[in-house]
């Protein structure tokens, strides 16, 4: 009986300044909760011949899939502006599985025991938690926004111990790869130029090949990758969504969303929401997401500084003047965002100002995000009866007919880029409430509402409504 597993563990090969090798630490009693069956068939893996209690050991860690050759890698970071040695401290990473010999996917388990850079940790992580990155991973990559998949999540059996003893749990992670910016600037503090030339060698060849030969190949990189993250955050920022710890070590080099903790989505339109019990002065609010994204791309550059030009100085001027330009490539492609949001195509001068004001707007009447993009694509449905709301529509309609295209290609775009249904934060409470008892449907069902975010559903209704206003001081929790 195969499940179809190829593994090939190149980043196991690195020396052991970039990992330690280690294997899962077996746990008492596993048994599944949920499978990514449709995760599994893209990756050419089938489950469907293997029980549930084969299934529960596998996804656990206790019986390893062959070929594997498994490691937890390290990393740094600069963990709310303050940098860290960090590393994969509850985390191992069972190796690359090859899909078609050519597509290579990381398969990490998420709580999966204690490792050489658990800094005092219980190498553990708890079944709510677990859950949630399952489901809102899940639910990002629906709305087309790159990110790392969930494949699977086990109870372990065994209490972890928080504020209070919770249930144990292993999430299996799948990204293209989990190399971060924090893992440069693991490299680049240890000094070894070799290293550091060979970590961009390695993430060359798997994301960005087609500068493999280029002669200035950490400038292209540098380029590439800010390229990459201005496009995430703007796709972000499209649907509402809030990461909440955008430490350098959150930040995926592939350009995916990674490290679903305290993330959440916006209700009301507020730039300044704040869902992280811990992000007390707003570093990763709503708004901030684009500078900070900024920001940890600096941290980028200033790892890649050795390899740019033999000139330090020289090499500084150059890497600043790419980070410089993120404003301008973010703002350009902000505002093409906006524009789909809104059915306009083309360009025209008083765009900008025309969103802006819908912004001002919705701050103002704490209007809800995704409900106001949902309802301007019916514009019947229209439940706004403010004045200066009715004045800003007309000024819309008018620019909707500038557009040279027809009513329902400009409502197509607005179909794309505006979600019907996103993971609100009490209906994803409420599944995770019912999971911790054991009953999983309510995480099922919310599943699969999420798998289609923007076609209107049998049952799409139940899960449009914001939360109750007396619901909306939710805060979320680092996800451990
Ligand atoms: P995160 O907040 O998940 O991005 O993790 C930040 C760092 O803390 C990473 O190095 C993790 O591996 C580590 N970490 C988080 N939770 C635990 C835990 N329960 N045990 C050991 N290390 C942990
Ligand atoms: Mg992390």
């Amino acid at each position: 009986m195969t499940i179809g597993w190829h593994f090939d563990n190149s980043y196991s090969k690195l020396s052991n300044n970039f990992k330690e090798e280690i294997k899962p630490t077996p746990v008492d009693n596993p048994e599944l909760v949920i499978l990514n069956k449709e995760l599994a068939n893209n990756l050419n893996l089938d489950f469907s011949k293997i029980d549930k209690k084969k299934l529960s050991e596998i996804f656990s860690g206790n019986s390893l899939p062959e070929g594997t050759k498994s490691i937890a890698q390290a990393y740094a970071g600069h963990q709310f502006g303050h940098f860290t040695m960090l590393g994969d401290g509850r985390a191992v990473l069972l190796g690359e599985h090859l899909v078609n010999k050519n597509k290579r996917f990381d398969i990490q388990f998420k709580g999966s025991g204690k490792t050489s850079f658990s800094r005092g940790g219980d190498g553990r992580a708890v079944l709510g938690p677990m859950l949630r990155e399952y489901i809102i991973s899940e639910a990002i990559h629906a709305l087309n926004i790159p990110t790392t998949r969930s494949l699977a999540v086990v109870k372990t059996g065994e209490k972890v111990v928080r504020e209070s003893l919770l249930q144990g749990a292993i999430l299996t992670r799948v990204a293209t790869s989990h190399i971060r910016v924090g893992t440069f600037q693991y490299i680049a503090a240890t000094q070894n130029i070799d290293d550091l030339k060979t970590l961009v060698n390695y993430t060359i060849n798997r994301h960005y090949p087609e500068i493999k030969s280029s002669k200035t190949k950490a400038l292209d990189l540098l380029n590439l990758v800010m390229e990459k993250q201005c496009q995430l955050v703007v796709d972000w920022m499209r649907v509402g969504f809030i990461h909440g710890v955008m430490n350098t070590d959150n930040m995926a080099i592939s350009g995916e969303t990674i490290d679903y903790g305290p993330c959440a989505f916006m209700d009301h339109y507020d730039p300044k929401t704040v869902f992280s019990s811990i992000d007390k002065f707003g570093r990763y609010a709503f708004s901030n997401q684009p500078p900070i994204t900024k920001w940890n791309l600096a941290r980028f550059a200033e790892c890649l500084i050795p390899l740019i030009d033999k000139n330090e100085n020289t090499s500084i001027k150059i890497a600043s003047e790419i980070i410089d330009n993120f404003q301008n490539i973010y703002e350009e492609k902000w505002l093409n965002m906006m524009r789909d949001k809104l059915g306009l195509f083309g360009e025209d001068i008083n765009d900008k100002k025309l969103i802006k004001d819908l912004l001002k707007l919705m701050e103002k009447n704490k209007s809800d995000y995704t409900n106001t993009f949902y309802n301007l694509m019916d514009i019947k449905n229209n439940i706004y009866k403010d004045k200066n709301f009715i004045i800003w529509i007309n000024n819309w309609k008018k620019r909707i007919n500038s557009n040279k295209t027809s009513n329902q290609k400009q409502i197509e775009l607005m179909k794309k880029s505006n979600p019907v249904v996103i993971p609100r934060n009490h209906k994803v409470e409420e599944a995770l409430a019912a999971a911790e008892e054991g009953n999983f449907e309510v995480v099922i069902n919310l599943l699969s509402i999420l798998k289609k975010p923007y076609d209107l559903q049998k049952n799409s209704a139940d899960y449009q409504s914001p939360p109750l206003l007396s619901d909306q001081k939710y805060q979320t929790f680092c996800g451990t």
